[in-house]
């Protein structure tokens, strides 16, 4: 027994936090930045955050993730850190040449109380900053929030800094992801590109933190959404923030500063998600949806019929990030899955994600939000009512295997199994991989529990 200390029965907390649900701001910040071409993080902390934020990154996705640190020492943590960051924009443009600087703060520089914009300002008078080249920040205090905030305020410095309103408007739609996987970035291009769509994608992370190895070290891979597009981002037709939790900051601020309509959209999990996803893209942008994408829907509707029943009935309970859990719970109830429990670590705030939940899947569920809806709370709420299936990340392994309850592996971050940056779980094709890992998972452990005289040859 792993957690052997977790007692069934709730104790409701207002202080401590034990196994957080979440992790801190800045990986969010760092991995919104990868999300720009030829972008490098820097965190300006300690070196031990960095290395933490670079290590979380780094596991979940088996690449080297680059960043740099404004490496804090006693100095820094009493008199602010200007000097060292100073220091750092002349050595990172001299010595790893990247386009642009993404800083994201940490709790240290945040609890000093450093101005970045007084900084960066101080970059450019002191011609710290070569021609052509950036520094932007994100302020990104992780005693608030979660990594889902730490990319959406990222995301949002993007639009900050580039994005522009010249008057001349164009047809491309902006389309701004949550903190969602690469995998899933390319697939929501693909419904976007088979539908003859124009779009600026950013963040995207896709051939960033899951490139092909070609035996070429190259510290800015080729993918990344380009400045001078985000730059055109604010003469687009519209934005769709796809998950509001991550990328609502972002899509309000442009059309706050650049006057863009703004389209809020459940990320494209599943056949209803996926389904309002293309009709919204259908209608703003004017287009028709190709035989292709019917195809793609239709395989999934087939593989669905075929085997509903051994999901109809089955009982789930997820943790993860608001935006990925949201939809999640609707793939669920869509297979015919009855949702037991829904936790989150992060703070949700204004966003109403408790009433969706239960307006999808009834009052009796149970749902917790906040710093203190940690993993062994979800534990305790899964001792109290077993579920079938759990899905959330590595973290939860342990309780699902102390408790003997599968796991599947979905949200950030997955240290122990792979497939996730290469898999989508978006859009229809996403949807199928989705449901063949809830259906393997599921006729796994029928086969492994069934009597000797109902184990079944064709299932
Ligand atoms: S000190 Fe704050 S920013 Fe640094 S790793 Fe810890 S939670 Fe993250």
């Amino acid at each position: 027994m792993l957690l052997r200390h977790t007692p069934t029965g709730l104790n409701e907390r207002s202080a401590l936090t034990i196994n957080p649900a979440k992790t801190c701001q800045p990986v969010g910040a760092m991995y919104a930045a990868l999300g720009l071409h030829r972008c490098l993080p820097h965190s300006h902390g300690s070196q031990g955050c960095c290395a933490y934020h670079r290590s979380a990154l780094t596991r979940h996705y088996n690449d080297p993730i680059m960043g740099s640190t404004s490496s804090f020492s006693e100095g820094a943590s009493v008199f602010g850190g200007q000097a060292n960051i100073l220091e750092a924009i002349t050595n990172i443009f001299t010595l790893y040449d990247p386009d642009i600087i993404a800083v994201n703060t940490t709790c240290l520089s945040e609890v000093i109380g450093d101005d970045l914009v007084q900084i960066i300002k101080k970059a450019a008078e002191d011609k710290k900053i070569p021609r052509g080249k950036f520094v932007i920040h994100a302020n990104t205090p992780s005693f608030k929030g979660s990594h889902v905030t730490g990319y959406a305020n990222m995301a949002a410095a993007m639009v900050q800094y580039f994005a522009k309103n010249t008057e001349k408007k164009h047809r491309r739609i902006n389309l701004i992801p949550s903190f969602i996987e690469p995998s899933d970035m390319s697939e929501i291009k693909h419904l976007a590109g088979e539908m003859g769509v124009e779009y600026t994608m950013f963040p995207d992370t896709s051939d960033v933190v899951n490139t092909s190895m070609d035996g070429t070290f190259r510290m800015y891979p080729h993918g990344g959404c380009r400045r001078e597009w985000i730059e055109t981002s604010g003469d687009a037709q519209a934005t769709f923030a796809i998950g509001r939790m991550g990328a609502l900051p972002a899509a309000k601020l442009l059309d706050t500063k650049c006057k863009v309509p703004l389209h809020i959209l459940d990320l494209p999990i599943g056949i209803t998600a996926t389904d309002a996803f293309v009709n919204a893209l259908r209608t703003v942008a004017h287009v028709a949806v190709p035989d292709s994408i019917r195809e793609e829907r239709g395989k999934l509707v087939d593989v669905l019929c075929d085997m509903n029943q051994y999901t109809y009935g089955k009982k789930v309970s997820l943790m993860g990030d608001p935006d990925i859990l949201l939809s999640m719970v609707r793939f669920c109830r869509d297979i015919g899955m009855e949702v037991l429990h829904v936790l989150t670590g992060t703070p949700v705030g204004k966003f109403k994600l408790e009433e969706r939940v239960k307006e999808m899947c009834g009052p009796d569920v149970v749902f917790r939000s906040g710093l203190q809806c940690d993993l062994f709370m979800f534990e305790q709420l899964i001792k109290e009512n077993k579920p079938d299936l759990i899905m959330g990340n590595t973290y939860c392994k342990y309780m699902c295997r102390d408790n003997d309850i599968p796991l599947l592996r979905i949200g950030f971050p997955i240290y122990d199994r792979i497939g996730h940056s290469y898999v989508p779980l978006m859009g229809y094709r996403g949807g199928m991989h989705l449901l063949l890992k809830i259906l393997t998972i599921l006729m796994d452990r029928q086969d492994r529990d069934a009597a000797e005289e109902n184990v079944e040859l064709i299932m």
